[in-house]
Parts: C-alpha cells; structure tokens; sequence
C-alpha cells in the first residue's frame, strides 16, 4: 500500500480500508491506498495551517528555488512518473512523456512569474497619498484534481499556489493517485512539512470535508461539471474562493479551404488523444456540405491506420478508456447515435480479440446533429461525430449552441473566416490549425458551464492571490471632507 502523506510524514491516517488502482489496460490491480477519512482531511488542513506563516514569509526568491528544484526533480525520476502515469492512467508513453515535461516546465515557469512583482502602485488622488496593491495568498488551498492529466493538472495549481505563498492540501483522483504520491515522495520532499499535504480517498468522503473546512480558504478544482456544481453549492455558506475548471463539448469547425489530409490528422490528434479523454477533446465537428465527402473519406481512412493496445507499447497510438463506467456512458451515447439515424463508418464496438481492458474502436459517426447525445452532451471517449454545415456562418452558430465552452478549433487558412471565428465563437481557448496546443504563458480556461477560471499565465498566478489596495496619506493632516459639514 502506498500512503498519504501529511505534515512531512507518510501515514495511513485513520483510513481502515484500502482503495486499489487498477491498470485500465489490463484491469489488474497495480497497488493500494488508504481509503482517507474527514479526519485524515482535518489533519492535513491542520499541517498546511501550521505551514502557513513560515511558508508566506518566505522570500519570493527562496521559493523560486525551490520550485526549480521541484522542477529538476521531476525530470531526474520522469522514467518512474512515465511508467506510473502510463499504468494508473492507460494513455501512451508518448503522452506521458508529453505530461511530465510541461508539468517540470510549469514549475519552472511560476518559480520565475512568483518573483517578478507582487503588486503595483497607483496613481494617487492627491500628492500627500501613496497607493499600492500587495498580492497575498489566499492561505490553504485544496487542490482536488481528476485523472486524466494527474501531474499536469496538479502542476497548474500546485506551482501558482506555492509561488503566490499558499499552502496546499491535495485530493489526487482514487483512480490515479500513486503518481501524485510518488511526486509527493521523490519531487515534494525538500519543501518544509505542511507546505504540501496529500490525502486519498473518495470524493465525498475525503474532498467534501475539505471544501467545507472552515480553515481552507481557497478550492482548486479540475472535473466534471456535476462534481463542480456540488463543491460551489458547499462552499457557498462560506463564500470561499473557487477555481474550477470543468466540461467541455468542443467544437471543431473545417472551413471548405483546409486540405482533407492535414485535416483528417489534426481532426484525429484533437478528438482521440488519450482516447478522447481530455476536457478539450474535439467532441462535435462541422463539414462544408460541399466537400464532406472528401473530408470524410480522409478522415475515415487515417483513424482505420491507427493501433490500439496498451500505453507501454511503444507502437500504440490509442490506449484503452479509463474505466467500465466510462466505456459503458460512452456506448450509450454511440448507440443514441445509431438509433436516431447516425451513420457508424469505422468503430462502433469494442474491439474483437482484446479479453481485457476498457478499449474501444476510434469511431466516426456521419450525419449526426443536435438531437444525438454525441453532439450535446460530454461523450469523454474516442468519438468522431460529423456534421454538415451550410455556410460559416452556420458553422459559427453551431459552434456556439452549446452551454460549455471550454475550446473551439478552426482548420483554415483565411483571415477572415479566421477573425470571424475567434471574434464570435464564444470559448476560452480557440485553436486555428494547432488543436489542444497549450503555452505557459496563455491562459487556460472556459466560458459558462466549463467554469471561469483560468490555468496558467499571470492569470492562472492570480487565481492565487488576492489582492489588497493600500492607501497611505503620508500628510497625517485633518481632511476638510471630514465632519462636520457645512462649516466655514
Ligand atoms: P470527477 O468530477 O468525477 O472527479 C474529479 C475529482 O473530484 C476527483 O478527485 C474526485 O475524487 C473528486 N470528487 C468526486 N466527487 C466529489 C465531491 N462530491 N466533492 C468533491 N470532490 C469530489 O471528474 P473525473 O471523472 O475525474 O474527470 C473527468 C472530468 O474532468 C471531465 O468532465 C472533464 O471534462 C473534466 N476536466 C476538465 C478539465 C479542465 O481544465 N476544464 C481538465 C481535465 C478534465
């Protein structure tokens, strides 16, 4: 069993039943961890809580070394992080490789941004004042993360927090947690006790008691939809500060002048990476009617290249999904699809001569539209629904008929159907040409239901500060706007 940690020590807290994580390739157990209690969560809140001051009164250029050193550390062991997050998590070595590296590089990047300024001074009202803004942290900050990205996702909290001066207590996902304990262990261990605490456990038996926790005072989460709109409605009473990011349907849009075969590639990276499990996968796609044909047969013809089988092999392009409940929601979606009049052109099953493991077939649907479930709702699986669009202008209203709005991708080479779509399309991130591309220094983030907060950038460092306005009239003087009123 692996354990959690809390206040610099490895513990099994008040746990007194294991969880097992499994190899989705393979549905073998790959180890446990402590099935972790409100108790284990009031123990690490209690730890960062003691961490707090010291950590705070850090020099920014202290802890910027220490967030490079966290960096180099996760590059020392990305070999044994590569191998865990193929394991627990089932996509390819290649994007594992791909994770670890921007998560080593976050760190890198926030240990900089954390130093370069914590406020500004204004201009002030008159000469005998002097203002300013000081960027504090927040305190404790829950880090409650999915298992999709697990060290990516942490990486673009855990570095932003640290750096802003806060204190965390992180709730890895029960489906993924022994890359995080792993990363606690070999890449955490130089930061003083408390700074960072892990507890495993269920969502509502371990994060529900850390959201509500008088003493945390920030909650940073990446999920579902559902989850987020249960960890706001707890922590309303409080009014605590929330960072969510959720859902997505993404849009990918083919403007009539893209080439059908850079088109099939960039269509197949954006929908399938990691088997379609990624909060911005390209989830529902629109054709020019005039050259769906052609689209479609590149498209069909690419995804029949590729090669299912489990992450460690080096020739795998798609590993299995993450679990049985995830294949089954997947399937229902597919086979709404099917009955509603949707054309199944390759996939549609799981695939013959696979015993074990949750893998299914990439899958292209033609002639879907708004009433399938594959277009409305987040599929989070190797999906490819396809429908034709009239004139861009309809293919921007379809884009928008959505209550997410996470991505949107346009494959084009005109400037203006180019303005058109990142003017008008309403998502936090729009691609054109590049899907799912991410940069340090953009920030990540959605619109309406996928939540409005944002990862990286100075934006994603100021979700985790707050900020004070400071007002100093050097002058000491009685004001004349004081009372009394109306005197000579
Ligand atoms: P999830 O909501 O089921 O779980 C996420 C985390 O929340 C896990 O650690 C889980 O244990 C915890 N949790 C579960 N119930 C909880 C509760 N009642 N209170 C507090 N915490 C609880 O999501 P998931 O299945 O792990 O991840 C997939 C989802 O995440 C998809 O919807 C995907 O779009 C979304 N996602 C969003 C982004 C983004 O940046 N917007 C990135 C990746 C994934």
């Amino acid at each position: 069993m692996r354990l959690m940690h809390i206040n610099g020590r490895f513990t099994q807290g008040h746990a007194t039943q294991e969880i097992a994580v499994h190899n989705p390739a393979t549905e073998e157990v790959l180890d446990t961890v402590p099935r972790g209690t409100a108790a284990d969560a009031s123990a690490a809140v209690a730890a960062a809580m003691a961490a707090a001051p010291q950590w705070r009164a850090t020099v920014a250029n202290d802890r910027a070394e220490l967030l490079h050193a966290v960096a180099t550390k996760l590059r020392h062991h990305q070999e044994h992080l590569i191998r865990l997050l193929t394991l627990e998590q089932g996509k390819p070595w290649s994007e594992n490789e791909e994770e670890l590296v921007w998560s080593a590089n976050t760190f890198d990047y926030y240990a900089e941004l954390g130093r370069h300024e914590r406020g500004s001074v204004l201009p002030p009202g008159t000469p005998t004042q002097f203002n300013f803004t000081l960027k504090e942290p927040y305190g404790v900050v829950a880090c409650i993360t999915p298992w999709n990205f697990p060290l990516l996702l942490l990486a673009w909290k855990l570095a932003p927090a640290l750096a802003a001066g806060n204190t965390c207590v992180i709730k890895p996902s029960e489906m993924t947690p022994l890359s995080t304990l792993y990363m606690q262990e070999h890449c955490l261990d130089h930061l003083p006790a408390g700074v960072v605490n892990v507890v495993t456990g269920y969502g509502p038996e371990v994060a529900e008691p850390l959201v509500t926790h008088a003493d945390v005072d920030m909650v940073a989460f990446t999920g579902s939809l559902a989850t987020g709109q249960r960890i706001a409605a707890l922590a309303a009473p409080q009014m605590k500060k929330l960072h969510l990011e959720l859902g997505g349907k993404d849009a990918f849009v083919i403007a009539d002048d893209a080439d059908p075969q850079v088109a099939a590639r960039a269509l197949a990276y954006a929908a399938l990476l990691n088997c379609g499990q990624v909060c911005t996968s390209a989830e529902r796609v629109y054709l020019p009617r005039a050259r769906a044909a052609q689209f479609t047969e590149a498209l069909v013809e690419h995804v029949r290249s590729l090669r299912l089988g489990p992450g460690m092999e080096s020739t795998t392009d798609l590993g299995p999904m993450m679990g049985e409940k995830y294949r089954a929601k997947f399937e229902t979606h597919v086979e709404q699809a099917r009955h509603a009049g949707a054309a199944i052109l390759t996939g549609g099953r799981r695939p013959p001569g696979f015993t074990r493991g949750f893998f299914y077939e990439p899958t292209v649907i033609a002639n879907a539209d708004h009433s399938m479930l594959v277009m409305t709702a987040e599929t989070f699986g190797p999906a490819i629904p396809l429908m034709e669009y009239s004139s861009f202008d309809d293919a921007i209203r379809l884009a928008n008929d959505s209550p997410y709005g996470l991505g949107a991708t346009l494959l084009s080479r005109d400037p203006d159907r180019i303005k058109r779509f990142f003017d008008e399309v309403r998502a936090g991130t729009i691609w054109i040409n590049d899907p799912l591309t991410d940069n340090y220094a953009g920030p990540f983030g959605g619109m309406r239901m996928s939540g409005g907060s944002r990862e990286l950038g100075q934006e994603g460092l100021e979700e985790f500060r707050t900020t004070k306005h400071v007002h100093w009239d050097f002058s000491a003087a009685a004001k004349p706007y004081w009372y009394p009123y109306g005197s000579a």
